[in-house]
């Protein structure tokens, strides 16, 4: 059995948290592939740094060793940090060279590739630090760079994707063996390499999908995801104080979820896992004793109409409008293709006959308004409405059964916010709309409360 085990910044990013998950890791019976991300804190840290003149960002590299080799030398003996603190410091030293070039670099291409390179650097740094506790507790860890693993992305800089396919046959043949031999790897998440061989991110939070990809790899039997709750709840436990832990989710459920706000696991993380149809579950480093959620393929069917809510803040609607687009044959088309030039990510879409509405991040409103700008062939007049959010609730058949969106939408109207675009009827699983972000929280709240709260009980199996 070949388990991938992925900690998050929390379940590294202490003396404590790293003495928790080295003792997760060396109970664990199975073969074990181990997935780290930066410390906490340190991939914010490192963009802080790109932007801080090179004589400050100086001191701050100094202080972000400082942090490593402290947390390093309350969890290991002295021989292991003895041959830790070199290695360390060698990689800060890699950190500091690009760090110059960033500076150097004239704005363009490379210049974001600098920043991407630069902000993936806290994985090399926390993967040594574990790998090294877990040699100075007796277990055979190796520390491994996505260079070394083999793990191959593709796309722009703070958005690529992996090729999962060239990534297996890397982690078949270098990551395999290991195992074979007893070994436990440690790899960095967060990014793999780009066709010149340099890092490229997978997004913020993208080491959830670094662990799914691995997992995916290796053709392994679960992923494990630890993180600082006890499982993907029935919504984001800083918004819903009393929100409940799922036992278990469908892979639907679970990606829809992610995508429209869970933070809990990295939008694309259950792809490469429901590829290969392995397990995730979802874990808590600080109770590792409590189930975590199960998510899979098929699961039983649960008791309410909602099962969980997520919110994706900080949007904005920008509506295209145009005569008949609806009678304009590929004119749709061309519209979405200039608003995702760059590889934008839209969150919903809406037609009429004569206007196209699409939910975008509001921080690229200003370059999707400036290309639709270029069409002024076919576009009219193009409205934006910032500040707003997407609520997406998902539950059990919200195609099926009558009456589940009229119900959501009593409440959202009981919360005193107003819809302004609605997305029904392309998940099986989930409805998403749009409201003000000022109301989104009251929103959660109200559906939550009256629809899952305290009437969640999981089905007996
Ligand atoms: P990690 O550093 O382990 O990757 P993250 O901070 O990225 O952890 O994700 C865990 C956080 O996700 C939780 O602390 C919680 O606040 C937030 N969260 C948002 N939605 C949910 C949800 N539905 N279930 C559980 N946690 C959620
Ligand atoms: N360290 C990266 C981030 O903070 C990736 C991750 O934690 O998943 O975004
Ligand atoms: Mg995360």
């Amino acid at each position: 059995m070949i388990k991938v085990m992925k900690f998050g910044g929390t379940s590294v990013g202490s003396v404590d948290a790293m003495l928790r998950t080295a003792d997760i890791i060396k109970r664990e019976p199975a073969s074990k592939v181990v997935v780290v991300s930066a410390m906490s804190g340190v991939t914010n840290g490192l963009i802080g740094i790109l932007r801080e003149s090179e004589h400050k960002a100086d001191a701050s590299l100094r202080q972000l060793a400082q942090r490593h080799l402290e947390t390093a030398r309350a969890t290991m003996g002295e021989a292991e940090f003895a041959g830790y603190a070199p290695l360390l410091q060698q990689r800060v030293d890699e950190l500091r060279d690009r760090l110059r070039a960033y500076h150097q670099a004239p704005r363009g291409h490379e210049k974001k590739v600098l920043y991407d390179t630069v902000s993936s650097w806290g994985e090399r740094l926390s993967s040594l630090t574990m790998a090294h506790i877990l040699r100075s507790q007796g277990c055979d860890a190796v520390a491994m760079t996505s260079e070394e693993a083999g793990i191959v992305a593709t796309g722009s800089p703070g958005n690529g994707t992996a090729d999962l396919y060239s990534t297996s046959v890397n982690l078949k043949a270098r990551v395999l063996p290991l195992l074979g031999r007893g070994r436990t790897p440690v790899i960095t998440g967060f990014y793999g390499i780009d066709a010149t061989g340099r890092p490229l991110t997978f997004g913020r939070g993208g080491s959830d999908y670094s662990g799914s990809v691995v997992g995916n790899g290796l053709d392994a039997d679960m992923i494990e995801i630890w993180t600082d709750v006890d499982g993907f709840m029935t919504a984001d436990p800083r918004v819903v104080a009393n929100a409940i832990t799922l036992e278990e989710m469908d892979y639907n459920e679970a990606a829809e979820l992610a995508y429209f706000g869970a933070k809990v696991l990295h939008p694309r993380t259950i792809e490469p896992a429901r590829k290969k149809c392995v397990q995730v579950w979802v874990r808590n480093t600080f109770n590792p004793e409590g189930k975590g959620t199960k998510i899979h393929k098929i699961r039983s069917p649960a008791m309410n109409m909602l099962r969980s809510v997520a919110v994706k803040r900080d949007l904005s609607i920008v509506k295209v409008y145009s005569g008949e687009i609806a009678y304009q044959p590929g004119l749709i088309s061309k519209l979405l293709d200039s608003i995702t030039a760059n590889g934008l990510t839209t969150y919903a879409v809406s037609t009429s006959l004569s206007t196209l509405a699409v939910v975008v991040p509001q921080e690229h409103v200003a370059e999707v308004v400036e290309r639709l700008k270029e069409l002024k062939d076919e576009v009219e007049k193009v409205h934006v409405k910032e500040g707003v959010s997407l609520v997406c609730a998902v539950g059990d058949g919200m195609l099926g059964s009558c009456g589940v969106s009229a119900k959501v939408f009593a409440t959202v109207a009981e919360a005193g916010a107003n819809v302004e675009l609605i997305s029904e009827g392309a998940s099986d699983v989930a409805l998403n709309f749009v409201v003000s972000n000022e109301r989104a929280v009251a929103v959660v709240k109200l559906l939550h409360e009256r629809y899952i709260g305290e009437r969640y009980e999981a089905v007996p199996e």
